[in-house]
């Protein structure tokens, strides 16, 4: 037998993890920097990695309290009602979730190209169908209404990232809320702010409270540094938040994730740590790498290098660990991770060398 026809789906490429490059090149990781995945250079918070051993001696009872306080704490701080939060495994599961409680077979969904690849993966597992919006290199990838509207042909669900991975770039508020006004009744604009901590500027959960036609993707993978233990949210409007109940995966989320999740919500150390050596790191890249780049809102800078595998396979040779983007589209370009500063000088000292020879 056979599993159903999957050759219209796609396989996710994630960054490489340190472990499997330190052995293929017998290298001690150690001495690997990585900075291909967007992960919090500082580790997890501490006061979650306290969260998660603490949480290891009740980790044979269902997450029932921890998964109810998390979603009030998280309600709290976005001044929503707490049906309007929806847990999932990583961000990822919530799209997951959206898509569930969306789509019917065959209806289509409009995703940016380049861009993240879940969005399209997570459609068709819901038997959705993929249509894409076109960021223009020549226009420096802009972020605009017209970016999207002018793919637009009715889709059920619109996904906007911002800040946008991978060229770091942003939508302001105006015009989020000119897609949402723009696109049909029954479209939902899903706003991804995994990276949203990075940026200055308002949160689209703003636009939450008087609207149906829009939700907001939130992460506990980045700022948190929390991407192994996978827990990321949604905020979702309050006339169709009830959805939930009836598309979630019981208990979306694990006993450990929801003790570190509210760990992690309360150690604004780290977080602030995190977001000022990001914002460190990309004007350090700008201003010293000698290829050039994009503005970034996240925590990653995108680099136009030539041939990005060419040149990310030599660097990580030397290791340096970045993101090659030819799977997003992108063969020229590199994605760089904010590492910690010493990381960073040594990345961009290293690719400048790669560079030159
Ligand atoms: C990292 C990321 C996510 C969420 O990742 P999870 O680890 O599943 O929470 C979502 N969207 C974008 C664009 C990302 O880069």
């Amino acid at each position: 037998m056979e599993p159903r026809d999957l050759s219209a789906h796609t396989v996710y490429q994630a960054g490489r993890g340190i472990e499997e490059v330190a052995r293929d090149l017998g290298l001690d990781p150690d001495d690997l920097v990585k900075l291909a995945s967007n992960e919090n250079p500082f580790g997890p918070s501490p006061a979650a990695v306290e969260a998660i051993r603490e949480a290891a001696a009740t980790a044979s009872s269902y997450p029932k309290a921890s998964h109810a306080d998390l979603t009030e704490k998280l309600a709290d701080e976005w001044g929503v009602s707490p049906g309007q939060i929806w847990l999932g495994n990583g961000g990822d599961g919530v799209l997951d979730y959206l898509a569930r409680a969306m789509l019917e077979p065959g209806d289509t969904v409009l995703v940016p190209e380049p861009g993240f690849a879940y969005y399209g993966m997570s459609a068709r597992f819901h038997h959705g169908e993929v249509e894409r919006y076109h960021l223009s290199k020549a226009d420096d990838f802009a972020l605009t209404a017209e970016t999207v509207l002018s793919d637009y042909d009715d889709e059920r669900v619109v996904y906007l990232t911002s800040p946008h991975n991978p060229t770091g770039g942003r939508f302001d508020l105006e015009a989020v809320e000119t897609v949402a006004d723009e696109t049909g009744e029954d479209t939902l604009v899903v706003v991804d702010e995994a990276y949203g901590e990075f940026a200055e500027g308002p949160s689209a959960v703003e636009l939450v409270d008087s609207r149906d036609d829009v939700a907001v993707l939130r992460t506990f993978s980045k700022v948190y540094g929390l991407a192994g233990v996978r827990l990321g949210y949604g905020v979702v409007p309050e006339t169709w938040a009830d959805a939930y109940a009836r598309v979630n995966t019981p208990f979306a989320a694990s006993e450990v994730a929801c003790r570190a999740g509210l760990a992690a919500l309360d150690d604004d150390d780290h977080a602030e740590k995190t977001v000022e050596t990001a914002a460190w790191a990309r004007e350090y890249v700008y201003e010293r790498l000698d290829a050039p780049t994009w503005e970034s809102h996240a925590n990653f800078v995108l680099a136009e290098v030539g041939d990005a595998a060419g040149v990310a396979d030599v660097l990580q040779r030397r290791g340096v660990i970045v993101r090659d983007c030819t799977s997003f589209g992108l063969p020229e370009c590199v994605r760089i991770t904010c590492g910690t500063k010493d990381e960073t000088r040594r990345a961009v000292s290293e690719l400048n060398e790669v560079l030159s020879s």
